[in-house]
């Protein structure tokens, strides 16, 4: 597992309820998300109903999961979690939406994952807290309509263009999660550190935010890994050198990449003068799987503007020389 992979690990896990901001006054950073919600949570309040349904779409790691957690708070209602690949067959989320109570939070994870017949049937749900639930098979088959107490489903997905057109309509509200900034994800490191009890002078919390990929999960565990050497290496407090010194262990450079975003960079620039080479052609020369460089590597290479995926093959871009620390070959005149 990657330290600046975004997808949670099982440490991970086990210790972000405990960070978890519990209300929206403490959700650090998307502003338009937070000014919004606000809005469409107070206005919910206000009418004694429940919430509209919202959809958050973005990266891993952005907070989804947390704002969820945090409408069923505002909303003081219940939420129940659950996954698309978790919902297989239709009856599953039948199961599911006849056992809520009226204004619970369904949170949805990973909504584009979810089969075509559990699709079809949400649509009816949300639109009219309404399930038709089959019951025989064949010529046989009856449709018994069940209805369910009003509830706010919460959707969330790493991009809302993969959701089909109907479902996405039938959202009220739909949040575009961003990166954090390093001065967000600064104020995240800050309050993690306070929850965790490790000091943290701000130059230290600056090193972990720059490194972080944008993503406070990152940052979090970033932080785990750099308070871990600091109680080791030193007295506890976590300095600019302290975390500068622990992510070198980490193999985690100042701008957040790992080895193996180093090693296909590494091999882009000294391989093949920058490129374009074919995907294939860098990812043998990595050592790599084709997918791992394009789905694992790439992504953050190209956001970070270091590399740039062209119809000759990959380029490396001016920064990427530069933050490797090499001198482009000469051009030849033209
Ligand atoms: P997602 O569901 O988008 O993958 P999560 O909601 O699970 O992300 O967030 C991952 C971790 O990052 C959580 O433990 C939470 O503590 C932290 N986190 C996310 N967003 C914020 C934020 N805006 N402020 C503070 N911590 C955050």
């Amino acid at each position: 597992e990657r330290l600046v992979g975004a997808d949670a690990d099982s440490e991970d896990q086990a210790v972000e309820a405990a960070l978890r901001p519990k209300q929206l006054g403490e959700f650090i950073g998307q502003p338009k998300v937070r000014e919004q919600l606000d809005l469409v949570l107070r206005a919910a309040r206000a009418r004694g109903g429940t919430a509209d349904h919202v959809l958050l779409s973005g990266a891993p790691g952005l907070g989804k999961t947390t704002l969820s957690m945090i409408i069923a708070a505002e909303m003081n209602a219940p939420i129940r979690i659950t996954s698309g690949p978790a919902i297989q067959h239709a009856g599953d989320l039948a199961a599911i939406l006849s056992s809520l109570q009226e204004g619970e939070v369904l949170f949805l994870d990973e909504i584009h994952r979810m089969s075509r017949p559990a699709e079809e049937m949400l649509y009816m749900a949300m639109e009219d807290f309404r399930v038709d639930v089959i019951v025989g098979k064949g010529p046989g088959a009856t449709a018994i309509p069940l209805e369910l107490p009003p509830f706010t489903l919460v959707g969330a997905t790493t991009r809302a263009g993969l959701l089909p057109p109907p479902l996405r309509d039938r959202f009220g509200f739909t949040a575009h999660m961003e990166f954090y900034e390093p001065g967000e994800l600064e104020q995240v490191v800050h309050r993690s550190a306070q929850l965790l009890d490790v000091r943290t002078d701000p130059a230290g919390a600056v090193e972990i935010a720059g490194r972080s990929r944008g993503t406070p999960r990152i940052a979090n565990r970033l932080l785990r890994r750099v308070r871990d050497y600091a109680q080791v290496k030193a007295d506890g407090v976590i300095t600019r050198e302290i975390a500068a010194a622990a992510l070198e262990v980490y193999e985690v450079d100042g701008r957040g990449l790992d080895r193996l975003d180093r090693a296909v960079l590494g091999s882009l620039l000294k391989l093949f003068g920058g490129g374009p080479v074919g995907l294939s052609t860098l990812a043998v020369a990595v050592g790599e799987e084709r997918e791992t460089v394009e789905e694992v590597a790439e992504p953050f290479l190209v956001r970070e503007g270091l590399l740039a995926r062209t119809p000759r093959g990959r380029v490396a871009t001016p920064a990427a020389w530069a933050h490797l620390g090499l001198v482009p070959p000469q051009q030849s005149p033209q």
